[in-house]
């Protein structure tokens, strides 16, 4: 999609459909008049006018809009547009020039859909012209960049979360963030599975061993601070396929399970965005790859396991296998690149999905300003968290009486101990933790996304990088 942006009126005699956006005091004013039952003017509500080729997108009540607002309308008109065959679009954005960035991310974000394997593809947008004031144009562009910048980065960690487990594998995910690190001026060092057996990364070698496709951590470097900054780690789980190992999951749904690596993909556009967009601060994005699957070699229910940091950890579950390899990871970010704070994205566990639905992504930390940075962050980025109790009790209900700690403490607050068991290694270093299984991923099309994965975490994560 090429985006320009432009001032004054647009050409009469375009072939462009023209958004518009309309507040709920506006369409009462709208000529010819509407009635409410044809267009509410509610948040994401469409009317389209064939004749003029106008599309109408509501924005709701004018005092409760924010970046959010106009990112999920230009989003819904980007759908509606898509599916109706028109490809190309003039947005009025004159009376609200300073959301121009969520304005073009929702355009982005909206426009990809995963086809590959389709016969029938849907068209993609080919020209959107932006207009606003000839004030606001120098402004408006620049956070426009910006957004679209950001989204394509969260659209590349959506193509490839939606990739499927016989074609993408710890080996080939880490090719990808390799190609990514030449295309983008990143250091990518790859640690496959000799390298993680030399290192004693004894999680992510236990969860990959009953795969015919061994794991890979993969460390993604941005310099863009003084030498002597301690970096940010932005530490993802990416299972590329989950069977839950001997601890065999039920069939149903399965399938969702190639979405087991979303939190890795969200650190991997985080970090494409980051190098795009040149944040001076040092950053090191860490992706901990498995696939865990029931092969003869697998790690069983009763082994115990010692992760790099030299931690001593009894298997219960096969299938709380996220985990095993993030503890690593993090105890990596930790002891190898002295973080100065690490925050982990993970699908988890089912039991976020249970506490919160798809509302929200659980949020857990162990330093209340870093706590308070990753909130603020999310909140620009339109990303919804929402915070989780570490209490003590949940550190005891994962103890072990044969290690340190078991990696499950069962079903109750299933959520809040898998963040215990992570705290564990973060240790003194801040930390914060994103369980963002219910998020990370949809079934069906919704007004401003297409089904499949959501790319979520990105924005937060460059937010959080670039406001620091
Ligand atoms: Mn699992
Ligand atoms: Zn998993």
């Amino acid at each position: 999609m090429k985006i320009i942006f432009a001032t004054g009126a647009a050409p009469a005699a375009t072939p462009a459909a023209v958004i518009r956006f309309v507040t709920r005091d506006q369409r009462a004013k709208l000529a010819p008049p509407v009635a409410e039952e044809e267009f509410s003017g509610k948040a994401n509500a469409l009317l389209y006018s064939r004749h003029d080729a106008t599309l109408c997108v509501g924005l709701g009540e004018r005092a409760k809009i924010n970046a959010h607002t106009l990112r999920s309308a230009a989003g819904a008109a980007a759908m509606f547009l898509k599916k109706i065959g028109r490809t190309r679009a003039v947005v009025r954005l004159e009376d609200w020039p300073k959301f121009a960035g969520p304005v073009v991310e929702g355009l982005v974000l909206a426009d990809y859909r995963f086809e590959r394997f389709k016969t029938k593809r849907t068209p993609a947008l080919e020209n959107v012209a932006i207009h606003v004031l000839a004030e606001d144009l120098v402004k408006a562009r620049s956070a426009g960049r910006r957004g679209e910048t950001i989204a394509e980065a969260a659209n590349l960690a959506r193509d490839v979360a939606n990739q499927p487990g016989n074609l993408l594998y710890p080996e080939s995910l880490a090719a990808r963030a390799v190609k990514l690190g030449r295309d983008c001026k990143l250091q990518v060092t790859v640690f496959d599975e000799k390298k993680l057996r030399a290192g004693k990364f004894g999680g992510l070698i236990a969860v990959g061993q009953g795969s015919e496709r061994g794991p890979r951590m993969i460390v993604i470097e941005h310099r863009g601070g003084p030498k002597s900054e301690k970096p940010v780690a932005l530490v993802g789980k990416a299972i590329t396929f989950d069977t839950g190992g001997i601890s065999i999951k039920p069939a149903a749904n399965m399938e969702d399970m190639i979405f087991d690596k979303c939190g890795g993909l969200a650190v991997l556009g985080a970090m494409a965005a980051i190098a795009k967009l040149n944040v001076r601060r040092n950053v090191v994005g860490i992706i901990a790859s498995a696939e865990n699957m029931p092969g003869g070699g697998a790690y069983r229910p009763g082994d115990i396991i010692t992760t790099y940091d030299g931690k001593h950890v009894e298997i219960v579950n096969t299938d709380a296998e996220g985990r095993m390899v993030l503890a690593d990871a993090i105890a990596y970010a930790r002891l190898d690149c002295k973080a100065a704070a690490i925050i982990d994205l993970a699908t988890l566990t089912g039991a976020c999905g249970i506490a919160l639905g798809d509302t929200a992504a659980g949020f857990w930390h162990n330093d209340e300003a870093f706590g308070k940075r990753v909130l603020a962050a999310a909140e620009k980025a339109g990303e919804r968290l929402w915070p989780m109790p570490l209490y003590a009790e949940f550190e005891d209900q994962i103890r072990s009486d044969v290690a340190l700690i078991k990696n499950s403490g069962g079903r109750p607050g299933g959520a809040c101990t898998a963040a215990a068991f992570l705290k564990t290694f973060a240790e003194d270093t801040p930390w914060a933790h994103l369980d963002i299984a219910s998020m990370a991923q949809h079934g069906k099309d919704r007004a401003d996304l297409a089904r499949g994965a959501t790319g979520f975490g990105v924005r937060t994560l460059v937010e959080l990088v670039a406001g620091w």
